[in-house]
């Protein structure tokens, strides 16, 4: 070897990544994977674990405000593989400060916004305008029904005044979760049922205006996405081709290992369906199934990164 080939070498050798912090190469599942909804483990090892084990290249926090040593020791354990997003109590009188300085701190959207308050109550449309003027994202679940006794509802009323939310505020981008977004999928849906089985009922309004509001977006995540998805096979193929740049792959899954260990759903029992298993790799697996390679990739890649405006 000359001296030449000898340092040209050195200068590649540099050059190459950090065995365990670049995103694997390789991917099982035909596409680097985008995880927008996964809740930051205490320790950074652990959320790598889920990621690596699940076969995620990427992942978005889903954090609380006042965890910013947290967000910035799992990033650093990681670089290139998260974003993150924020969220504190709506209802508190300074709410907006604490968000706006979230943003400034790096985060790159609001969520989960999680709250027993209404839809389009006050509180929710403080953030609906600030999320517009910070020109951010919102992740917001949407409960109707109880999973415990009396853990109460959240982002109420979805069903019958969202619409009129997504009209007032063109400018808010707003992604949707949860069990009442999900159920809506069909028409027939009358808040009887956290997850609603069968066939589902055409024209529900999730898929309306999914159609209708270019400021709608869906998050694929935990059972409820799971289970919309799932339940009449006939149903999710079109679904996912109508809807193939508004919807976004997210897990939501606390398991351990990305292999379904530990607790993947709370232990809610409606949600026992998924007990024991990975909710990343159930759903992965039920888009891979149902949708085309380009519209899979989007799905689970593309359309978070255009969302988030980050480079793919
Ligand atoms: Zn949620
Ligand atoms: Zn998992």
């Amino acid at each position: 070897m000359n001296r030449r080939t000898f340092l040209e070498g050195v200068a590649a050798a540099a050059a190459l990544p950090i065995l365990g912090r670049q995103a694997p190469a390789a991917n099982e599942w035909g596409s680097p994977v985008f995880d927008l909804h996964f809740h930051m483990r205490p320790q950074p090892p652990a959320t790598l674990a889920h990621l690596d084990g699940a076969g995620v290249t990427k992942a978005n926090l889903l954090t609380r405000a006042g965890s910013l040593e947290q967000v910035k020791a799992t990033m650093g354990a990681a670089p290139d593989r998260f974003t993150w997003f924020a969220s504190y109590d709506v209802s508190k009188p300074d709410a907006e400060q604490v968000l706006t300085q979230a943003v400034k701190d790096g985060a790159q959207g609001f969520g989960e916004l999680k709250f027993h308050v209404a839809a389009d109550g006050p509180e929710l449309r403080r953030m609906y305008a600030l999320a517009a003027d910070l020109r951010v994202p919102l992740l917001i679940h949407f409960q109707e029904v109880d999973h415990f006794p009396n853990e109460g509802t959240w982002a109420t009323g979805y069903a019958k005044t969202f619409a009129a939310v997504l009209k007032a505020h063109p400018k808010t981008t707003f992604i949707g979760h949860a069990d009442a977004f999900w159920a809506n999928v069909s028409a027939d849906y009358r808040n009887e049922a956290s997850y609603p089985s069968g066939p589902i009922a055409r024209g529900g309004v999730t898929d309306t205006w999914l159609g209708e509001f270019p400021n709608l977006f869906a998050d694929m995540s935990a059972n409820s996405g799971n289970n919309a998805l799932s339940r009449d096979p006939g149903f999710t193929p079109d679904f996912l081709k109508r809807h193939q740049d508004k919807l976004l792959f997210g897990s939501d899954c606390g398991c351990a290992d990305g292999h379904g260990a530990g607790v993947s759903q709370g232990n809610n029992p409606a949600a026992s369906r998924l007990a024991g298993k990975c909710v990343a790799r159930e759903t992965l697996t039920v888009l891979k199934k149902a949708a085309p390679p380009e519209v899979f990739q989007k799905l689970v890649w593309g359309n978070a990164h255009k969302l988030l405006k980050i480079p793919a």
